[in-house]
Protein backbone atom coordinates (compact mmCIF):
# COMPACT_ATOMS: atom_id res chain seq x y z
CA UNK A 1 0.00 0.00 0.00
CA UNK A 2 1.44 3.49 -0.61
CA UNK A 3 2.49 5.36 2.37
CA UNK A 4 3.28 8.97 2.14
CA UNK A 5 4.45 11.19 5.56
CA UNK A 6 2.52 14.86 5.19
CA UNK A 7 2.67 17.37 8.19
CA UNK A 8 0.22 17.99 10.23
CA UNK A 9 0.05 21.65 10.84
CA UNK A 10 -2.30 20.92 13.74
CA UNK A 11 -0.37 18.49 15.98
CA UNK A 12 3.05 19.74 14.76
CA UNK A 13 4.58 16.82 13.53
CA UNK A 14 4.62 14.23 10.71
CA UNK A 15 1.84 11.81 10.06
CA UNK A 16 1.56 8.87 7.26
CA UNK A 17 -1.78 9.11 4.96
CA UNK A 18 -2.03 5.51 3.21
CA UNK A 19 -3.40 4.33 0.21
CA UNK A 20 -6.15 5.71 -2.27
CA UNK A 21 -5.47 8.99 0.24
CA UNK A 22 -1.97 9.01 -0.50
CA UNK A 23 -2.53 8.55 -4.28
CA UNK A 24 -5.19 11.64 -4.33
CA UNK A 25 -2.93 13.60 -2.22
CA UNK A 26 0.04 12.90 -4.84
CA UNK A 27 -2.21 13.76 -7.89
CA UNK A 28 -3.77 17.01 -6.23
CA UNK A 29 -0.27 18.09 -5.73
CA UNK A 30 1.24 17.17 -8.93
CA UNK A 31 -2.13 19.39 -10.40
CA UNK A 32 -1.37 22.34 -7.58
CA UNK A 33 2.45 22.13 -8.86
CA UNK A 34 1.47 22.64 -12.54
CA UNK A 35 -1.18 25.16 -11.93
CA UNK A 36 2.23 28.07 -11.20
CA UNK A 37 1.37 31.26 -11.91
CA UNK A 38 0.92 31.72 -16.36
CA UNK A 39 2.25 35.11 -16.34
CA UNK A 40 -0.49 37.10 -18.40
CA UNK A 41 0.52 40.36 -17.45
CA UNK A 42 3.44 42.20 -17.41
CA UNK A 43 5.26 45.59 -16.47
CA UNK A 44 8.53 47.08 -17.59
CA UNK A 45 9.97 47.72 -14.70
CA UNK A 46 13.22 49.83 -13.27
CA UNK A 47 15.46 47.20 -10.74
CA UNK A 48 17.46 48.29 -8.28
CA UNK A 49 20.11 45.89 -8.01
CA UNK A 50 22.71 45.68 -4.40
CA UNK A 51 25.56 47.78 -6.07
CA UNK A 52 22.63 50.73 -6.67
CA UNK A 53 22.69 49.88 -11.11
CA UNK A 54 19.58 49.58 -12.19
CA UNK A 55 18.13 46.74 -14.67
CA UNK A 56 14.89 47.34 -16.81
CA UNK A 57 13.22 44.22 -17.36
CA UNK A 58 9.79 42.90 -17.85
CA UNK A 59 8.24 41.47 -14.79
CA UNK A 60 5.16 39.46 -14.17
CA UNK A 61 2.80 41.49 -12.13
CA UNK A 62 0.98 38.45 -10.50
CA UNK A 63 4.05 36.39 -8.81
CA UNK A 64 7.28 39.25 -9.91
CA UNK A 65 9.30 36.42 -12.10
CA UNK A 66 11.92 38.63 -14.35
CA UNK A 67 10.01 37.57 -18.27
CA UNK A 68 12.86 39.42 -20.31
CA UNK A 69 16.66 39.92 -20.28
CA UNK A 70 18.01 43.46 -19.19
CA UNK A 71 16.70 45.86 -21.54
CA UNK A 72 19.41 48.23 -22.78
CA UNK A 73 18.12 51.49 -20.89
CA UNK A 74 18.92 53.85 -23.34
CA UNK A 75 16.63 51.86 -25.81
CA UNK A 76 13.69 52.53 -23.49
CA UNK A 77 13.67 56.29 -22.35
CA UNK A 78 11.21 57.72 -20.04
CA UNK A 79 9.67 56.72 -16.71
CA UNK A 80 9.61 52.81 -15.49
CA UNK A 81 7.80 51.76 -12.39
CA UNK A 82 10.05 50.36 -9.61
CA UNK A 83 10.41 46.81 -9.51
CA UNK A 84 8.29 45.74 -6.42
CA UNK A 85 9.74 42.89 -4.15
CA UNK A 86 6.50 42.11 -1.75
CA UNK A 87 4.72 40.94 -5.14
CA UNK A 88 7.38 38.18 -4.83
CA UNK A 89 6.40 37.43 -1.06
CA UNK A 90 2.54 37.73 -1.57
CA UNK A 91 3.12 35.24 -4.19
CA UNK A 92 5.00 32.67 -2.18
CA UNK A 93 2.68 33.74 0.82
CA UNK A 94 -0.17 32.66 -1.18
CA UNK A 95 0.90 29.65 -2.87
CA UNK A 96 2.23 28.49 0.63
CA UNK A 97 -0.91 28.70 2.11
CA UNK A 98 -3.11 27.17 -0.62
CA UNK A 99 -0.47 23.91 -0.52
CA UNK A 100 -1.29 23.68 3.41
CA UNK A 101 -4.91 23.74 3.16
CA UNK A 102 -4.06 21.25 0.47
CA UNK A 103 -2.75 19.12 2.72
CA UNK A 104 -4.71 19.89 5.86
CA UNK A 105 -7.53 18.27 3.78
CA UNK A 106 -5.64 14.98 3.55
CA UNK A 107 -4.59 14.99 7.32
CA UNK A 108 -8.36 15.00 7.99
CA UNK A 109 -9.63 12.56 5.51
CA UNK A 110 -6.79 10.41 7.32
CA UNK A 111 -7.65 10.90 10.79
CA UNK A 112 -11.63 10.12 9.62
CA UNK A 113 -10.15 6.95 8.71
CA UNK A 114 -8.41 5.97 11.09
CA UNK A 115 -11.46 6.74 13.70
CA UNK A 116 -13.65 4.25 11.20
CA UNK A 117 -10.87 1.93 11.85
CA UNK A 118 -11.01 1.74 15.30
CA UNK A 119 -15.03 2.20 15.47
CA UNK A 120 -15.04 -0.99 13.40
CA UNK A 121 -12.79 -2.89 15.49
CA UNK A 122 -14.36 -1.93 18.52
CA UNK A 123 -17.64 -3.31 16.91
CA UNK A 124 -16.58 -6.32 16.00
CA UNK A 125 -14.65 -6.88 19.34
CA UNK A 126 -18.23 -6.16 20.67
CA UNK A 127 -19.78 -8.86 18.67
CA UNK A 128 -17.26 -11.15 19.40
CA UNK A 129 -17.54 -10.90 23.11
CA UNK A 130 -21.96 -11.20 22.42
CA UNK A 131 -21.00 -14.10 20.86
CA UNK A 132 -19.19 -15.64 23.14
CA UNK A 133 -22.02 -14.76 26.01
CA UNK A 134 -24.19 -16.52 23.74
ZN1 LIG B 1 3.82 35.22 -13.01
Amino acid sequence: MKRKAVFDYDEDKSIFIYGEIAEAYEKDVADFDSMECKHEKVTRRLWTLNSKATQLKDFCDFCGKDMSKALKQSDFPGEHPPFDDSVRRHYVELREGEKKKLVRKYVALQKARDRKLVEDSENWRDEYQAYRRT
